[in-house]
């Protein structure tokens, strides 16, 4: 017997682990410095560590109390009833938890290209048709309620990231308004705020006070830094929270996961340190990388290079693994994510080097 007809499916292709490429090329993992997955460079919060520890002797029940901790505790940090979190296997979890949620069969929805991956596949999984909406690196892959729009035409849900992997550009409160007034009242605009800590801009959340088409998602995967843990979550409307308990997957965060995040959210220190370096980074690599950068809102800042997958792989035989945006189907731009200030310095440094050797030829 064979699955169902997923001729339309793509598989996610991820950054490489540190470990795989550290056997490729014959050195250690603690050598190599790893700016390819939008990852913390200072790890988890210390408190998260210890809470996962102490989470282990009840492994064997079932993750109702503190889910319902954690949700309680989110509600309270944005300002919102419990029922409007829904708490998710990462922020990936929460698309599909949406997608679940919305689609019906043959609906169609509007992602943007370049993008993030998940967002069709999320969409595919419900049987959805995909379309997109271009951010143009003419442009500075700018994201107007223009550009936008020029590709709508009824979507079912329409999916804006701010700031945008893999390009780091933003979309502002009042453009997020304006893509939601400008599209049907039966058209769900999902706002993705996975690098919403690190801007300097308001979230989405606050446009859930007078409105039923838009959504909000966050992560604890990025500046959090538990990527490993899988813990995520949508911020939705009063109107249709109730929904979730309709399309969830029982105990899809596992109790790991929920103390962890509850630790991390206590600790200002770590998410405060972790921001701060950041900034820092995308100036740093703004300043000295002797190559086009685009401005960023995110952890990461997109650098064009020429032939990517060769710059990419070079700078890795010297150590510094980064993100070939030939996936995203920009094959001359490779994306940096910010690491600790040592890092991030390393980084520019290997990056110049190998820049120069290519030009050089
Ligand atoms: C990393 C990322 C996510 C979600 O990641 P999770 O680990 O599933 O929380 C969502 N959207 C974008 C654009 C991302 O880069």
């Amino acid at each position: 017997m064979e699955p169902r007809d997923l001729s339309a499916h793509v598989a996610y292709s991820a950054g490489r682990g540190i470990e795989e490429v550290a056997r490729d090329l014959g050195m250690e993992p603690e050598d190599l410095v790893k700016l390819s997955s939008n990852e913390n460079p200072f790890g988890p919060s210390p408190a998260a560590v210890e809470a996962v520890r102490e989470a282990a002797p009840d492994l064997h029940v079932y993750p109702k109390a503190v889910h319902t901790d954690l949700t309680d505790a989110l509600a309270e940090e944005f300002d919102l009833g419990p029922a409007q979190v829904w708490l998710s296997p990462g922020a990936d979890g929460a698309l599909d938890l949406l997608a679940r949620a919305f689609i019906d069969p043959g609906d169609r929805v509007l992602v943007p290209e370049p993008g993030f991956a998940y967002y069709p596949m999320s969409a595919r999984y419900t049987h959805a048709e995909v379309d997109s909406y271009e951010l143009s690196k003419a442009d500075d892959f700018a994201q107007s309620p223009d550009s936008i729009l020029e590709a709508y035409d009824g979507h079912r849900v329409v999916y804006l990231t701010t700031p945008h992997n893999p390009t780091g550009s933003e979309v502002s409160l009042p453009d997020v308004e304006a893509v939601a007034d400008r599209t049907d009242e039966e058209t769900l605009v999902v706002v993705d705020e996975a690098y919403g800590e690190f801007s300097e801009a308001p979230s989405a959340r606050r446009l859930l006070e007078d409105r039923e088409d838009v959504a909000v998602l966050r992560t604890f995967s990025k500046a959090y830094g538990l990527a490993g843990l899988r813990v995520g979550y949508a911020l939705v409307p009063e109107e249709w929270a109730d929904a979730y308990e309709l399309v969830n997957t029982p105990f899809a965060v596992n109790s790991v996961a929920c103390r962890a995040g509850l630790a991390a959210l206590e600790d200002d220190d770590h998410v405060e340190r972790t921001v701060e370096t950041t900034r820092w980074a995308r100036e740093y690599m703004h300043e000295h990388l002797d190559a086009h950068t685009w401005e960023s809102g995110g952890n990461f800042v997109l650098v064009e290079v020429g032939d990517a997958a060769a710059v990419a792989e070079a700078s890795q035989r010297q150590g510094v693994i980064i993100r070939d945006c030939t996936s995203f189907g920009l094959p001359d731009c490779v994306r940096v994510s910010c690491g600790t200030r040592e890092e991030t310095r390393e980084a520019v440094a290997v990056l110049n080097d190998v820049l120069a050797e290519v030009l050089a030829g």
